[in-house]
């Protein structure tokens, strides 16, 4: 029997994930990724304790633990008298109940992570698929931009929320732009000047939120990321910068707190915000979506669609 072989498309954290499993489970894979080069991407992700116990079955528990923040709680307060709302407690607390830490880390460490539980050679930049289709034995054949093919009995697409493979396999219809955007931002700590910031703290504000917390072990780096209307941009990219003038101005009226982070960020990434429908399929023969490709949402939906009708009001607008 030869081995079976699955080709990934897009070496984004669905990717990698995919890719790190099926390798530890003795599956031969592969993973095509457009870009030429990894870049490490100057933005926070929280990695919730479910998601650690898929870490910890990939052997990168201790990895994480070493390079990203472990906060004592996520706090909730009102924007501008700075009120706490309510005070998600974390750090061992929640360790002990849940089975695994809840972590606060840099997009980039997550991604590096992952990446070294990938072999090298399997890993292949600068492929953008551009074309794929079933064979009648159910093997399936992907075509890159740069002229090279591949065949495998089985291909996972997670090739992010405009995904070609999505719009190859059920039609092209458009992701929906929420018309919010997101400012965010990586930043040495010590920008701060020795003012004290929570660990973790989303601000709410009545149409607008920033969520401000630290993701290295030794609070060296602050993350922040915000949620706003702005019905006119839709550029969709990590790469897009924003006016770091304009964010300030649209938080003026917060809490003194988060008027000193944003006075000390040196500059902003800018991000519209986009989701899609859910589908009914994920699959067809042996190909699938995975990650943003098949149901990407908002980052405030975080984990759970399903809590959007539990929340209030101000937190489903947001
Ligand atoms: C501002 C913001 C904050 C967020 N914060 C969090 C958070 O704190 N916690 C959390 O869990 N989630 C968070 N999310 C959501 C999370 O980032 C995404 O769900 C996740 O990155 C999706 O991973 P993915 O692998 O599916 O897609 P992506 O990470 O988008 O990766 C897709 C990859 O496919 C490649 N690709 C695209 N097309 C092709 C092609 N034709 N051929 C080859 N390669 C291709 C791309 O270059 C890319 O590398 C956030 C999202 C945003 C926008």
């Amino acid at each position: 029997m030869t081995k079976l072989s699955v080709a990934i498309v897009g070496a984004g954290m669905g990717g990698l994930a995919t890719a790190a499993a099926l390798h530890r489970a003795g599956i031969g894979v592969n993973v095509y990724e457009q870009a030429s080069k990894f870049t490490r991407l100057g933005a926070g992700i929280q990695i919730g304790c479910n998601a650690m116990k898929v870490l910890r079955g990939l052997g990168l528990e201790p990895l994480m633990r070493a390079s990203a923040f472990y906060p004592r709680s996520w706090n909730n307060r009102e924007y501008d008298t700075g009120e706490v709302r309510f005070d998600m407690i974390f750090g061992e607390q929640a360790e002990q109940r849940y089975g695994a830490p809840y972590l606060l880390g840099h997009r980039g460490d997550l991604h590096a992570a992952l990446a070294s539980a990938v072999p090298a050679e399997a890993i292949h930049l600068d492929h953008r698929v551009v074309d794929i289709e079933q064979n009648p034995d159910r093997s399936v054949k992907l075509a890159f931009a740069n002229g090279s093919a591949v065949e495998a009995d089985a291909v996972v697409a997670s090739d992010g929320v405009h995904s070609f493979v999505r719009d190859q396999l059920f039609g092209g219809d458009d992701a929906n732009f929420t018309g919010r955007i997101a400012y965010r931002t990586v930043f040495p700590a010590a920008l701060l000047n020795v003012y004290a910031i929570g660990d973790c703290t989303k601000w709410w504000g009545p149409d607008r939120h920033i969520v401000i917390y630290y993701v290295k072990p030794d609070r060296s780096e602050v993350y922040f990321v915000t949620s706003q209307p702005e019905p006119g941009f839709t550029v969709e990219s990590w790469s897009a910068m924003g006016d770091v003038n304009e964010l300030r101005t649209a938080y003026d009226d917060f809490h003194p707190e988060v008027r000193h982070v944003l006075a000390a960020c040196p500059a902003v990434h800018k991000w519209a915000l986009f989701d899609r429908d859910p589908q009914t399929n994920w699959s067809q023969g042996n190909i699938t979506l995975l990650g943003d490709a098949c149901h990407p949402m908002t980052p405030y939906m975080a984990q759970a669609r399903r809590w959007r009708s539990k929340m209030p009001p101000c937190c489903r607008a947001a």
